[in-house]
């Protein structure tokens, strides 16, 4: 017997404390890819379904992939209502020329929002329900920072959450869902799912999930869940903390086979495991100027000073010169790397051509609302086209885009100016643009847990700076509009707590 499986979605994570507007012509810079296109992915969440599928073609199923729109994008504000609405009509309209379909496969992160629609998933799964009815299987793929919501719990009939942070398992979530969706045409499993939820909300500095760590306790228990008769999937979710939306908050997804109530018991219990680590997931914070000074004390290097609150792979604009500032105002003379995004300087530093000196305000251009500009002076070093390829991550293989950029030498401070803010996987954007920081002093990595893969085990310390951005280390200060409290860590106590159960 032949099946029908329907592939595809709208990928991305949203900021709504200062995210800039995201259009069709972002995806289209990124990944927006059409029917036959989508087929062509087989790295991430994409390539890891369709693999799945296809073995099961060549294991004697009979599956035909029905591949239909997938654009994905670094993270960004909330898609325009324009944008949704022009991908969201393609998506339907393509999903409806295929009909009917035995399945639905959604390659989603799962903090997706459009100014139309706070939970972009929800609304998008709601409209493929509609379509396909109440019978046809629809699952899922989230990122762990998924802020998971009762319209996306009822209207899938399963959802699966990464289970590493970093990132590395895009390939191996979309395989599980790809099979979990062949054993339910099988006839072999009935998936039925709960959410429980906490309100926790914090940034992604204690995420890991290998080695020490809150949050890798909680995802080991997820994990050994699995091991429960009639458990299919476990996923525990940190949420994205940077949307402001109704009911956020971590905690653990539970599916099993047809056992409401057992999944409601298990996903309480990862809940309730995340709300008691709640304390160990706040970082310890300095001013940039303290880490510097601190960073001064030490031997050696490099130092790398954490200024998550510019995250470009959380929806900031890069463009913050917080800790740039810091290190000039403290006079280090030693080699340090700062990145910044702004275009109008990277376009100036090409003008002006390798060697020359140029002087201009650099920074807090795109998203001026957190900082100052910096009036520098310096040396042209090096030009590049920004084009990069991705190691790893979402976008594993897949063209990265930083956009005319150059390396400006400021005393010992190399800043590495580009035009477009991009997600930092490893250290592809210092690779495609020769910049070593082996010997450097200090660092500036604006991610909260991406850096780890690179200087984990060559930092001489880690520092975490309070700057400010719309991607800030804690969110205890945030004036949230639509998240209510009370919520930790605004919130360090909240007595007689129940984890939200959804289904
Ligand atoms: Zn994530």
């Amino acid at each position: 017997m032949s099946h029908t499986i329907a592939v595809g979605a709208i990928f991305i994570e949203c900021n709504h404390l200062g995210g800039l507007p995201t259009e069709v012509e972002h995806f289209e810079q990124c990944e927006l890819l059409r029917g036959e296109q989508v087929t062509e992915l087989r790295n991430g969440n994409v390539g890891g379904m369709l693999d799945a599928l296809d073995a099961a073609t060549e294991n004697g199923s009979q599956i035909n992939i029905a591949p239909l729109l997938y654009a994905s994008c670094c993270a960004r504000g909330p898609l325009t209502a324009g944008c949704y609405a022009t991908l969201k009509q393609e998506f339907l309209d393509r999903l409806e020329a295929v009909l009917p379909v035995d399945a639905v496969l959604l390659p989603l992160h799962g903090s997706a929002a459009a100014e139309s629609a706070g939970d972009l998933e929800g609304d998008l799964i709601t409209s493929i329900r509609k379509l396909v009815g109440p019978q046809t299987p629809i699952v899922g793929t989230l990122d762990l920072h998924a802020h998971v919501t009762e319209e996306m719990v009822r209207g899938a009939d399963a959802l699966l959450g990464l289970e590493t942070y970093p990132h590395v398992d895009w390939y191996a979530t979309g395989q599980r869902a790809a099979q979990l969706v062949l054993e339910m045409l099988a006839g072999r499993v009935r998936p039925t799912m709960a959410l429980a939820k906490v309100p926790v909300v914090v940034s992604a500095i204690y995420g890991n999930t290998a080695g020490d760590g809150p949050f890798a306790d909680v995802m080991r228990f997820a994990k050994s869940l699995e091991l429960q008769e009639d458990v299919l999937s476990t996923s525990a979710f940190l949420v994205h903390p940077y949307l402001d939306l109704p009911g956020m908050g971590g905690g653990g997804l539970v599916v099993t086979d047809d056992d409401l109530p057992a999944a409601m018991e298990q996903s309480r219990k990862i809940a309730m495991q995340y709300w008691n680590c709640r304390n160990a997931l706040e970082p310890p914070l300095h001013t940039p100027e303290d880490a510097v000074r601190e960073g001064l004390s030490v031997d050696g290097g490099p130092i790398v000073l954490i200024e998550t609150a510019d995250c470009c792979g959380g929806g900031a604009a890069g463009d913050s010169v917080a800790s740039l500032k810091a290190l000039l105002s403290v006079g280090v003379d030693q080699l340090s790397l700062v990145p910044v995004v702004d275009p109008a300087a990277a376009a100036a530093c090409h003008q002006a051509g390798v060697g020359s000196q140029v002087t201009f305000d650099l920074g807090h251009q795109l998203d001026p609302q957190w900082g100052t500009p910096l009036a520098v002076s310096g040396t042209v070093l090096r030009l590049g086209d920004g084009h990069f390829t991705f190691n790893g991550g979402a976008w594993d293989g897949r063209p990265g885009e930083m956009g005319p950029s150059a390396v400006l030498e400021v005393g010992a401070v190399q800043i590495l100016i580009t035009s477009l803010p991009s997600y930092d996987w490893t250290d592809e954007q210092f690779q495609a643009m020769q910049m070593d920081y082996r010997g450097a002093k200090f660092v500036v990595a604006k991610n909260p847990m991406n850096y780890r893969q690179v200087y984990t085990d060559l930092a001489a310390r880690i520092l975490f700076l309070n700057t400010p951005g719309p991607t800030p280390p804690t969110l205890r200060f945030t004036q949230f509009q639509h998240l209510q409290r009370p919520y930790f860590p605004a919130d360090s106590s909240i007595p007689d707590l129940e984890p939200t159960i959804l289904h």
